[in-house]
């Protein structure tokens, strides 16, 4: 072997030995912290319990220790298109206390998170920091008074509108009504702001994002959304929003759904979807009383899932990168939609113990470890601390 042959091999192992030695630093003390991970419904259907682990969903205490997930922001949901109006807020206020009941019943490990401050204790004592937060205005019924308790109840932001349109918002897969925010909508803004709740404009139109990002004294937070320059698929967000977002000093927190990473992979379940959902529907009015059912339901799932290309993690991080070169790394962070995205999740990203892999391929793509810490959790707590400085004292 030539001396620089030599030379240059050497050179190489010690880069790989600075590599692992940087991820396991990093690896002792980084907080991981996801914007959106919809597990609450679980508890409240099947009996999911935290404490276990399982082979299926995505998220469970076990899990997150294996992942280092420090903190997660819980998704409490009811669609339209499941639940009557009259279930809107019942529903929303079972998922709730189902999140307050399995954070009680895990509370040496799992503590309720109020503040960017309580995140940070929790996270010094080894704790893990549960945050509620409510995916769609049509959730509090039109009642300001309805927002302000969900905010004493733990809940820390709102996504203005879901799937669907509704009386705040134009949803970007909704009928366009109010051109953006409406008059309400703006007036829903300012109080979330007076109270200290973070302002979410994942799925609202793109002028919905501009009007929301006028409106708020804070910045505002995509909590799980991807790239749509990266795939162009109605549910992501363009570069001229993101670039709006960053400069109000915001967050985009990245969505896993394999179909939202690549195009076509979205192709193929868009093409699928309504078959799946056909089958889902009869294997659960089949069997109503059955605890199987949702076994069931997961293998339908499964079966589709497989008929769509391959998703890479690397996917996931083209995504990252490219708000990182737009925007710069202040401005994006992680909302993986984990049990929210029926199990399309990215080869290698199959839940959330598998977030040092994250970490690992950022240093390979030559982020610094200030970088690397900001997007796997800091940029979220200093958006949720901007928040609550600009509240108002008095509720
Ligand atoms: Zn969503």
């Amino acid at each position: 072997m030539g001396v620089t042959r030599r030379l240059y091999l050497m050179l190489l192992i010690c880069s790989v030995v600075a590599a692992q030695e940087r991820f396991e630093r990093l690896m002792r003390d980084i907080l991981i912290f996801d914007a959106h991970i919809d597990t609450p419904r679980y508890i409240v259907d099947e009996g999911y319990r935290l404490a276990d682990e399982h082979g299926y969903y995505e998220l469970d205490i076990p899990r997150m220790k294996k992942g280092k997930l420090g903190a997660v922001l819980f998704g409490i949901y009811a669609q339209p298109s499941d639940y009557s109006a009259a279930q809107w807020l019942p529903r929303a206020l079972e998922c709730l206390e189902a999140l307050h009941r399995e954070v009680a019943a895990n509370r040496k490990e799992m503590e309720l998170a109020y503040t960017a401050a309580d995140v940070e204790r929790l996270h010094r004592t080894g704790k893990l920091a549960a945050l509620a937060s409510l995916e769609g205005g049509h959730l509090i019924g039109d009642s300001l008074a309805i927002l302000r308790l969900f905010h004493r109840l733990g809940v820390r932001y709102l996504t203005l509108a879901h799937f669907e349109t509704n009386n705040y918002a134009d949803s970007m897969t909704g009928t366009e009504v109010h051109n953006g925010l409406s008059r309400q909508g703006r007036e829903l803004v300012r109080e979330m702001n007076r109270i200290g709740m973070m302002v979410d404009v994942s799925h609202i139109s793109d002028q919905a994002v501009l009007d929301a990002v006028e409106e708020s004294r804070a910045p505002v937070i995509a909590s799980h959304s991807s790239v749509k320059a990266i795939a162009p698929i109605v549910r992501n967000m363009p570069d001229e929003v993101i670039r709006a977002i960053a400069k109000k000093g915001g967050v985009v927190c990245i969505n896993f759904h394999a179909g939202y990473l690549d195009k076509a992979a979205y192709d193929v379940y868009i093409a699928n979807r309504p078959a799946r959902d056909r089958e889902i529907k009869e294997a659960l009015s089949l069997r109503s009383h059955d605890p199987a059912r949702w076994e069931a339901v997961r293998a339908i799932q499964k079966k589709y899932f497989e008929k769509m290309p391959k998703v890479e993690t690397g996917a996931l991080l083209k995504h990252i990168d490219h708000v990182v070169k737009l925007a710069g790394a202040d401005h994006v962070a992680m909302g993986s939609d984990y049990d929210g995205i029926s199990g399309m999740t990215p080869a290698g990203m199959e839940d959330v113990s598998k977030y040092p892999l994250l970490v690992k391929r950022m240093i390979e793509m030559g982020y610094s470890d200030s970088d690397i810490r900001k997007i796997m959790g800091l940029n979220l707590v200093r958006v949720m601390r901007a928040s609550e400085q600009i509240a108002e004292k008095q509720p």
